[in-house]
């Protein structure tokens, strides 16, 4: 349930109100503080609630509505139609994903193998113009037997390449043991789609502060995906990106996972959320990741996430779908177009796509 105050309600009456609601329902308000209007959002048992009786609480009160949807924090009515914008601390300064910003670019290997190829395609994709930095230290495998992942001493890695080129760090957590010393490094904390239903793991990244990666699981309908979302945001943590990384249909003979690219103006409709599409995971190919990355901004995506080794053929993990370097600055210099075509794109050209 959310009531939308009148533009200019004094301080001391969103005090007021907020408190009288909390000790009065026993609901928990929250404020939520638009561009021109201040909501308070109401989360916990509000069906005893009547509107009327909330619109006499003060004359400030505007409207009075409820939220249909069983995600409540996560969907669009409870910020009153206003799209929320994750700002992520980097060295380089605070980056912005969300809808009014321009695109941020994701990139780097699967896996963090060791420290000169961590550096060293850290450098490249800076220098194309990614802000982020991705890398996993532990990784989900199908087999026990494939290469899990460096661990600690990874992460040690991706802090010396956070050191070496201001990008942020984007990583991802697999064991809630494991988030005390992910968050010491990472700007953004991933949960992977294998975990995107761990609901301990999920209330535990709600609980920390630095912003939540969400990808969406290979199974999940939008509403299992917003609702994991939920979790955290119920959890108290309010920065919260969703990543879809394809999910499994029935063919898989040519593209490892099905990019369901049309969950972009689904999302629109139904959260607040910032969005980023996966290509790499969502395809499984390289040879398919330009197209769909430049579909993706076509389609109104906030964020892009990229997989980049500097030898796929070698890679410990997800070599077919990695590009190289060379190929991410063709692909960066692509992107530009449809990202200024939609003005959402304030990278400077690559070199490599000047010549
Ligand atoms: C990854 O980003 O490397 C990864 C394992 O992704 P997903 O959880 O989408 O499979
Ligand atoms: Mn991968």
């Amino acid at each position: 349930m959310i009531v939308v105050m009148r533009v200019g309600t004094p301080e001391a009456e969103l005090e007021r109100v907020c408190e009288e609601l909390s000790t009065t329902f026993g609901v928990s308000p929250e404020r939520i503080v638009g561009k021109h209007k201040t909501v308070i959002g109401l989360v916990g048992d509000t069906a005893e609630l009547d509107n009327m009786q909330l619109k006499e609480f003060s004359p400030w009160v505007e409207q009075v509505l409820r939220v249909e949807q069983p995600f409540k924090k996560a969907s669009l009515e409870y910020r009153n139609g206003e799209y929320s914008e994750v700002w992520v601390n980097t060295p380089d300064g605070k980056v912005a994903i969300g809808k009014h910003h321009p695109i941020s670019v994701v990139a780097g290997p699967c896996s963090v193998e060791n420290e000169e190829m961590i550096i060293a395609t850290a450098k490249r994709v800076k220098a194309a113009g990614a802000k982020f930095l991705r890398g996993g230290a532990y990784k989900p495998r199908t087999s026990p037997y494939a290469f899990q992942g460096h661990g600690e001493s990874a992460l040690d890695l991706l802090a010396a390449a956070r050191e070496a080129t201001g990008l942020g760090i984007i990583t991802e957590v697999m064991d809630a043991a494991d988030l005390d010393k992910i968050v010491e490094v990472a700007d953004v904390v991933q949960v992977g789609a294998r975990n995107m239903q761990n609901f301990s793991l999920l209330k535990k990244v709600g609980a920390q502060e630095k912003p939540v990666l969400l990808k969406r699981g290979m199974a999940a309908t939008i509403e299992d995906w917003l609702m994991a979302a939920e979790y955290i945001l119920a959890a108290g943590n309010p920065n919260v990106i969703l990543c879809e990384r394809g999910i499994r249909t029935f063919d898989r003979q040519y593209a490892r996972n099905t990019l369901d690219l049309a969950c972009i103006p689904v999302l629109r409709q139904l959260t607040h959320l910032p969005i980023m599409i996966d290509p790499s995971h969502g395809t499984g190919k390289w040879e398919y990741v330009p197209a769909m990355a430049l579909a993706a901004i076509a389609a109104g995506t906030d964020s892009l996430m990229i997989e980049v080794h500097p030898a796929p053929a070698k890679a410990l993990s997800d070599g077919p779908q990695s590009l190289n370097p060379e190929k991410f600055d063709r692909l960066m210099g692509e992107l530009g177009v449809i990202g200024r075509a939609v003005g959402r794109w304030e990278i400077p050209q690559p070199a490599a796509a000047l010549v």
